[in-house]
């Protein structure tokens, strides 16, 4: 490995985020990248990958567009920065939070903006509490968020993710957050029932709102069952309780529809999002409120609200998102990622075919999953000893192919997110190399 001095400096000076310290101190970065093109990756080796993850589920639109870097620098030349506080405005922000508006599902019509989905996630945990207390209900606050979800790591998004190891760190640093069952393998009755089950024990009138992704991302590409979230909805409106859908990753194209949550016919009270608005070009996040919440704000909401980061509606994001969102549109990168899901899909189905230790495979547009296990069948999972989703996202990354290991329930669950943009031939490619490491691992298992 090259580059000895910039490995030093990094380990001297660079505290990595959800890293291990540890090994960094032992062997420094693995990789330094140096540039992108399309759906690819390169280091300052010259060694090429594909991005097979969009690199954190963001890069939507693929890497190096000049469009979105013409459109910060144009922005940045008229207007770099200007608040967006109180009485103060400026047209990016005013063209972005329309566009979104308009692009949202149903009538979730009005935006806050953030820099990123943790922020988003704290802002519309924040909202929905300052709403039942302008609404004469200040008992409701508790947050029930779904086992395995992911919202960030902000003091309350961390409490609403529901992968404890993110708790270990510093411990709760907000109250009123619990967590019923994921649908995932559940099914949606056991699903629903523990959903109740928790609202019932919490007791409803001290609930402000169910928070959850349509798809769980991080949890290991969770698709829920069919009937799931629309259920969801009802057993909230039974009990008048709000609905956050954090569309941190599904929003923007990803799952084939602009928002993950179409596939489902289903509308939630709030929207969140952030990482493929901008497809990573820029820190940018938000809240999408429906009317019905705009309007108790607006009747309601008395005096500053004091909620707002000095980069909410930050001018050149919003520049850069209206491009993005332009090109997402123009370009039909929605309508390719269903078909290109649908590829990959099949691709991954070949595989359960023809592999003994691939399990469950799914995909939603471009948001999938292969699950590794020694005897599918039987539901027998690998030793951890083994670590074979590790291993097989190494021999992946030797040839040239990015991807994340999530170990779940004993299930090794190696995830896909390639950007909107891949073409069939990429995406044969990414499934060839795919069939073939795990058929080495496999062979080499036995
Ligand atoms: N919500 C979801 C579903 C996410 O996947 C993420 C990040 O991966 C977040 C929220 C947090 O977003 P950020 O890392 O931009 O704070």
């Amino acid at each position: 490995m090259k580059h000895l001095r910039l490995m030093e400096l990094d380990k001297k000076h660079f505290i990595h985020p959800t890293s291990s310290i540890q090994q960094q101190q032992e062997n420094g970065p693995k990789v330094i990248m140096e540039q992108g093109d399309g759906i690819y990756l390169t280091d300052k080796n010259g060694n090429e990958f594909m991005d097979a993850m969009s690199s954190l589920w963001n890069v939507n639109i693929g890497h190096g567009r000049k469009e979105l870097a013409e459109a910060a620098k144009q922005q940045m030349e008229k207007l770099a920065f200007s608040s967006a506080f109180s009485t103060f405005s400026h047209e990016p922000a005013i063209r972005l939070a329309e566009k979104i508006a308009s692009i949202a599902p149903a009538d979730l019509n009005a935006v806050f903006f953030t820099s990123g989905g943790s922020e988003s996630n704290e802002s519309a945990i924040k909202l929905v509490r300052h709403y039942w207390k302008i609404r004469g209900k200040p008992e409701r606050r508790k947050i029930i968020g779904l086992k395995r979800a992911y919202h960030g790591v902000a003091a309350a998004s961390t409490s609403a993710t529901g992968i404890p190891e993110f708790w270990q760190m510093a411990g709760h640093m907000t109250t009123d957050f619990t967590h019923a069952d994921t649908p995932y393998k559940n099914g949606t009755e056991k699903g629903i029932r523990s959903l109740r089950h928790t609202i019932e024990t919490e007791g409803a009138e001290k609930i402000a709102a169910v928070m959850a992704e349509p798809i769980q991302g991080a949890g290991g590409v969770l698709i829920p069952p069919e009937d799931y979230l629309r259920k969801v909805r009802a057993l909230c409106d039974e009990y008048g309780i709000l609905i956050i859908a954090d569309e941190v990753i599904t929003g923007f194209g990803r799952t084939g529809k602009m928002f993950g949550l179409e596939n489902w016919d289903f509308t939630p009270d709030l929207i969140t999002f952030a990482k493929g608005v901008t497809s990573g070009y820029i820190p940018l996040g938000g809240v999408v409120v429906s009317d019905h919440i705009h309007n108790v704000l607006k009747e309601k909401s008395k005096g500053t609200l004091f909620h707002g980061f000095t980069y909410s509606g930050h001018p050149v994001a919003a520049a850069v998102a209206l491009k993005n969102i332009e090109l997402i549109e123009q370009e039909n990168l929605v309508e390719n990622a269903r078909k290109m899901g649908e590829e990959m899909l099949a691709g991954f189905n070949k595989m359960k075919e023809g592999l003994e230790v691939v399990g469950d495979v799914r995909a939603v547009g471009l948001l999938g999953a292969v699950e590794l296990m020694q005897d599918p069948d039987l539901n027998k999972h690998f030793s951890p000893d083994l670590q074979v989703g590790p291993n097989v996202i190494e021999a992946l990354y030797e040839r040239g192919v990015i991807c994340r290991p999530v170990r779940y329930d004993g299930t090794d669950i190696i995830c896909f997110a390639p950007p909107l943009i891949i073409s069939r031939d990429q995406v044969n490619v990414l499934v060839e190399k795919l069939y073939d490491t795990v058929q080495k691992i496999q062979n080499h298992l036995d």
